[in-house]
């Protein structure tokens, strides 16, 4: 049955992909939520058809790994059952339309998103902009990877991670609109700004003229962009129904946006005036087994409002939780195993799937991130990857580990200036090397 998709290497819900520990079946979150009864379906779906083995991904969604061969379109089936498909697609579905509705969903917000009184609530938008896209036959054609982000402006949000659409909401005197860019974040310049009203018109047309530019070879808008230039893509979009792009805007010439402070992702944060707002903690590494996730669902029905937050940190959050709750839930985190506070090595550590699961990877990247753990110098923060895709991390970490063989890496410490990683401090280096290397450095500019 797979067989009928189109070819891609991106896991979805009805794509499971095979890697080295098994299928690879991705839940996209909308929104990064996550119900309590869903989170129990998921646990129960992993063991059932899965190593029970559970991944919290850096686009705020989750997978399932190690899903057993013949047991896909079951998994999918369970899934779907539990609400955790694209809007209107059942179990009776035909899979190629499951499978464009679910790839459809790459729309990011923040963790806070309708949480934070202090900024817009976007998932009105965000739901809009999805039904807008599954709506419209051609849009299936976009890559699994084309992602869309919006801003609300919330004290928490992955802003730094580039997106092939990106929109931040400003007030602009009584009214809402939307700052936009193109394959970049809101930290950047953007390109215009949309009425609130004329967002998801714009964006259609936008996406029409990606496609009339794209060809057979292009899948991003950063390709579009360079292969046609930015003025052929607006020139394209207006032939495309109503386009309204202002670009002249005083406001385009101030726009400033910062990254947020991620450490907000960690510990009891009051959102609220009377002190009840969210408690966030991460699984080591983004991993977690079925039966933690069926305690945290607990945990949410019991102090919180009974959803969680997947976080692009690989962490999660526990929405609306009373002021006088928030400490016992801390500690119930904590005996969970998962990390509240940024002081804890692994919390300042991530790691791709690494050559257990990936094909693809030089070296066992979990098991060397926890092995840097007990050597990892305070404060510094670290990414280890298994080769140059850079799966557990879409921004640049303060310093990258990057595989070149089992227990060697090549070191490089972020660096505006470079490409890629940033600057090659040494290469091949053991960890214990690494995080000498490390200790003797300077650090770039903070991880935010
Ligand atoms: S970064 Fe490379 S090695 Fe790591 S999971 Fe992705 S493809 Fe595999």
């Amino acid at each position: 049955m797979l067989a009928a998709l189109r070819p891609s290497a991106c896991p979805g819900l009805v794509r499971v992909v095979a890697a080295r520990d098994g299928g690879l079946c991705r839940i996209r979150l909308a929104g990064g939520v996550l119900h309590a009864a869903q989170a129990r379906a998921l646990a129960d779906a992993a063991l059932a058809h899965a190593s029970g083995v559970l991944e919290l991904t850096n686009r705020a969604n989750m997978q399932i790994r190690g899903v057993r061969a013949g047991e896909e379109a079951a998994l999918s089936a369970a899934l779907i059952g539990a609400g955790l498909g694209p809007a209107g697609v059942d179990a009776t579905s035909a899979i190629e339309r499951a499978c464009a509705a679910d790839e459809l969903r790459n729309v990011m917000l923040s963790p806070l998103a309708g949480l934070d009184p202090a900024a817009c609530d976007t998932t009105t938008l965000a739901a809009a902009l999805i039904d807008m896209m599954q709506r419209e036959a051609r849009f299936a054609a976009l890559s699994p990877k084309f992602a869309l982000l919006i801003d609300g402006g919330e004290r928490m949000a992955m802003r730094e991670h580039p997106h092939d659409i990106w929109l931040a909401a400003q007030r602009h005197g009584a009214t809402l609109r939307f700052a936009a860019g193109l394959a970049g974040c809101p930290t950047e310049a953007p390109i215009g700004v949309l009425a609130a009203d004329d967002v998801c018109g714009s964006i259609r047309a936008l996406l029409h003229a990606f496609l009339d530019l794209a060809g057979a070879d292009i899948t991003r808008m950063r390709g579009v962009l360079v292969a046609h230039g930015l003025e052929a893509l607006l020139h394209r979009a207006q032939q495309h129904g109503k386009f309204s792009l202002m670009r002249d805007d005083a406001a385009l010439r101030t726009w400033r946006r910062d990254a947020s402070d991620a450490d907000l992702r960690l510990g009891a944060h009051a959102l609220h005036a009377d002190g009840s707002g969210y408690v966030g903690a991460q699984p080591a590494l983004g991993r977690l087994d079925a039966a933690t996730l069926h305690a945290l669902a607990a945990l949410a029905e019991a102090a919180g409002d009974a959803t969680l937050r997947i976080t692009p940190w690989q962490s999660l959050l526990l929405p609306n939780v009373a002021a006088r709750a928030m400490p016992a839930v801390l500690e119930h985190l904590r005996v969970l195993g998962l990390i509240g506070t940024r002081a804890a090595p692994l919390a300042r550590l991530i790691a791709c799937t690494g050559s257990t699961g990936c094909a693809k990877s030089r070296a066992d990247t979990k098991a060397d991130a926890q092995r840097l753990a007990a050597l990892l110098p305070a404060d510094a923060e670290a990414h280890l990857s298994g080769c140059e895709r850079s799966c557990a991390a879409a921004h640049r970490a303060p310093f990258t580990l990057l595989a070149q063989a089992p227990e060697h890496y090549d070191l490089y410490r972020r660096d505006d200036a470079a490409p890629g990683f940033g600057q090659l401090v040494a290469p091949n280096l053991t960890i214990e090397a690494a995080a000498q290397a490390i200790a003797r450095r300077p650090r770039s500019t903070p991880d935010v």
